[in-house]
């Protein structure tokens, strides 16, 4: 090995598309599988990988897009490869595919490059804390009682998480009285002390997102993501002058430049940050910095064993998304995801790179492509 680092030998893909256990809902779709798209990133004997839940088409976009710009070039050149990636992308759009096309190679060349080293990806970024926060987020509008009752308790009584997220929002926002009831019963299952978060997914209309917040305010709601689209910077910005909850979005952010514009127009309390769709690692850590410089905190949105590793070189963070859905899908697909358990998730400093290892065979009966 160089001081220059070895040459990036390929990025292979891989796509799996992986069955909720349950059918999911929010205030404005539905779903019930997931895609997740791998990125193999190989330099000097070692293999760094990277991951996006995105759409299958992300695949094209690394292998017929990205891979010329990084294969040959120096592993250790991060900042150098993204801004190649960053341009590479400038006539098919970086919003979207493109830019979680992106973030998945960044998360694989920052693997790489620690795995290299023999390092973890925390140790290359500079630690500013060993524990990161995290909340549950699940609560989806298509559970009945029971199920939310199940999931909700299990975060806060079986992992010890106190804070929890559930969707509101449901049909568009037009079934108000039932996302109340929801947010009733979320309240009588996890006590009085543990924080109640909501996320609309961008369901309502700007009064409609301001009437609803004052009734959220009667049972200590303190969250209140994406009331409106996050399109409507104006929207969430006269939401955010009203309400009581925080007002948060962000996990649209498909670049620095769309984090500034967030923050610029006042539409947030607490910026939402997306590793695996804002540009990886390397732009998570720049919007950050964007944030800390107008006193904003970073919440880290869903795939929690990533943004263990991120959020906890950041100064500014106020939490990361243990989010139902990709937790469990990095349970089964990896060796070594982390525990939540007292509510944090602590990267374990002898394993490299994120250290997580996939398990082949289990994933292998999820492959798409
Ligand atoms: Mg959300």
């Amino acid at each position: 090995m160089t001081v220059d680092g070895p040459s990036v030998l390929a990025l292979d893909t891989a796509v799996y598309v992986v069955p909720t256990d349950a059918p999911e809902a929010d205030g404005t779709l539905a779903w019930d599988e997931t895609t997740m798209v791998l990125v193999t990133a190989r330099a000097g004997g070692e293999q760094g990988i990277g991951w996006s839940y995105t759409a299958a088409a992300a695949q094209s976009v690394v292998t017929d897009v990205l891979a010329g710009v990084v294969v040959g070039r120096s592993a250790f050149d991060l900042a150098g490869l993204a801004e190649a990636m960053a341009r590479a992308v400038r006539n098919i759009g970086r919003e979207g595919i493109a830019a979680m096309a992106i973030s998945a190679v960044d998360i694989a060349l920052w693997d790489l490059e620690a795995r290299l080293l023999g390092c973890p990806v925390t140790t290359l970024l500079g630690r500013v804390r060993r524990d990161v926060p995290v909340y549950g987020s699940g609560g989806f509008t298509s559970y009945d009682e029971q199920q939310t009752r199940r999931q909700l308790s299990g975060w806060v009584e079986k992992d010890r998480i106190p804070r929890v997220k559930i969707k509101i929002g449901e049909a568009w926002g037009g079934n108000e009285r039932r996302d109340l009831e929801r947010v009733a019963l979320a309240r009588d299952v996890i006590g009085p002390d543990a924080e109640l978060f909501v996320d609309a997914n961008g369901a309502y209309s700007t009064g409609q997102a301001v009437r609803v917040a004052r009734q959220l305010a009667d049972y200590g709601v303190t969250w209140f993501e994406e009331p409106v689209s996050s399109d409507d910077l104006a929207g969430l910005a006269v939401v955010r002058s009203q309400v009581l909850p925080d007002v948060a979005a962000g996990e649209y952010s498909w670049s620095l430049a769309g984090s500034a514009r967030l923050i610029d127009s006042g539409a947030v309390d607490c910026l939402q940050l997306d590793v695996t769709r804002c540009g990886g690692i390397s732009e998570f850590l720049r919007g950050a910095a964007l944030a800390a410089a107008s006193n904003l905190q970073v919440s880290a949105h869903c795939a929690p064993n990533l943004h263990a590793h991120a959020a906890a070189a950041i100064p500014n963070l106020r939490h990361v998304e243990y989010f139902h859905d990709h937790q469990r899908i990095e349970q089964m697909f990896f060796d070594g995801a982390l525990d939540p358990h007292g509510g944090v998730l602590t990267p374990d400093p002898a394993r490299p790179g994120f250290g997580m290892e996939l398990k082949a065979a289990d994933a292998e009966r999820y492959r798409h492509g």
